[in-house]
């Protein structure tokens, strides 16, 4: 099958949903290719509980997103479907909630009465054809075969750089010993009077299994998340990066490990089983665009402002370390930085663009940028980019 479109947009997470929207809104045609059968990505793969990103630092109550736009219209859809949900703070900041399958209504709902949107599900992008320092042709395998689609502009919005590293564009990504511990979740149902403690307990009896050599070390850092009924609750278990099948089936074992040491420790959890587990492991951090500029830790801390800024973060730098697990280093209070446009642009495929967790920053400044609130609106203004230097050669 032979397509052609203006801007194409690679990977369907919330990153790619906001690309592929502005884009289609500015009246280009756009094609989003999606190798999962639903839209969210990770955040849907690894059942994420909050929206985090969307709000200055501080203590106070917020009264509105950093940056507006399409993060606004997925929180006021999410709004109509749980009427009366608020931002909710958690420590420094606030989060906004969402169930699971909220989401994926939400992005499809958005999505799928977009003109000028063609949405390509179980569409995996495998290899582009670069000419003159500009992407001409991208190759994609779907259940019916192979399709080449024609584009003016790319966008790489596939969390890993698949659009990166297929066209050569220049990329960087830590060596594999100082990747950041990844993330692997499963829903418990059945739990009977949790009360409130949950939260707590967990860890605490997971670290005296930890403390007595019965898991592995970096399962200490396991949370406990609280599910849409009482009954219901969401473990995240910590893991060495790596994305093989040995590597999930040890998750998938862990997984059971830890299900089994609260059954045995928590009175609330003798009867509850585990329901639903991620499809595969969540990474914090994968290849990413070298672009023409590089977001750092500094740039982050200091609340830098850039001539091309075009998104707004205060999240803080959270990174989890193999060795001292999750750390944060916050904003000063109401501060926030910038995220310039350069982020986003390759300096070697002049029609290549990129959002999400793939943008060009260092990995302490990607601790902060890669939240789900912050990769809407890089993907909002790549998709704004993208549409621009098509239209306005
Ligand atoms: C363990 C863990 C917990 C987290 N918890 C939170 C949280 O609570 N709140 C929060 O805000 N953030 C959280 N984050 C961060 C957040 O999940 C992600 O960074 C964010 O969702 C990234 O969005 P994205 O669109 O850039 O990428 P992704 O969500 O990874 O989407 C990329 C999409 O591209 C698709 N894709 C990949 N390759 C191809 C290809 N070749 N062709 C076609 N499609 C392709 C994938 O299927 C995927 O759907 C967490 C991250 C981790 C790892």
């Amino acid at each position: 099958m032979r397509l052609s479109c203006d801007v194409l947009v690679a990977g369907g997470g919330v990153a790619g949903i906001a690309a592929a929207l502005r884009a289609a809104r500015e009246g280009a045609r756009t094609i989003l290719a999606e190798m999962n059968s639903f839209p969210g990505g990770t955040a849907i793969n690894c059942m994420h509980r909050y929206i985090c990103g969307l709000y200055s630092s501080g203590h106070v109550e917020p009264d509105g997103t950093l940056n507006g736009g399409i993060a606004d219209e997925i929180c006021t859809e999410l709004k109509k479907l749980v009427p009366g949900t608020k931002p909710v703070k958690m420590g420094k900041v606030h989060l906004f909630p969402f169930a699971t399958g909220n989401l994926i209504k939400t992005l499809r709902l958005l999505s799928e009465k977009q003109a000028r949107l063609d949405l390509l599900y179980e569409t995996k992008v495998v290899s582009v054809k670069v000419q003159n320092g500009r992407i001409r042709n991208v190759f994609a395998r779907s259940n019916t075969g192979e399709i080449e689609i024609s584009t003016q502009a790319v966008i790489d919005c596939s969390g890993e750089g698949a659009v990166i590293r297929l066209s050569g564009a220049s990329s960087h990504i830590s060596p594999p010993e100082e990747r950041q511990l990844a993330g692997f979740c499963f829903k418990i149902t059945g739990i009977e009077e949790p009360g409130d403690m949950a939260p707590v307990s967990v860890p605490y009896y997971i670290s005296q299994a930890v403390i007595e050599k019965k898991v592995p070390d970096y399962l200490k850092y396991t949370k406990f998340y609280q599910g849409d009924t009482e009954s219901e609750g969401y473990c995240l278990i910590s893991i060495p990066p790596g994305d093989s099948p040995e590597r999930i089936r040890e998750a998938k074992k862990y997984a059971a490990a830890v299900h089994g040491i609260l059954a045995d420790s928590i009175d609330s959890f003798r009867n509850s089983s585990i329901t639903e587990m991620s499809s595969g492991i969540a990474e914090r951090e994968g290849l990413r665009m070298k672009g023409e500029y590089m977001l750092t830790e500094e740039d982050v801390l200091s609340g830098r402002k850039f001539h091309d800024g075009v998104v707004k973060s205060a999240w803080p730098i959270e990174l989890w370390d193999r060795e001292k697990g999750p750390t944060y280093r916050y904003l000063e209070p109401g501060a926030w930085y910038q995220i310039p446009l350069r982020c986003l642009k390759s300096p070697d495929i002049k029609n290549l663009y990129c959002a999400g967790r793939c943008i060009s920053a260092s990995p302490e400044a990607l601790g902060s940028t890669r939240v789900m609130g912050t990769c809407i609106s890089l993907g909002e203004q790549a998709g704004l980019a993208a549409a621009k230097e098509m239209i306005v050669p």
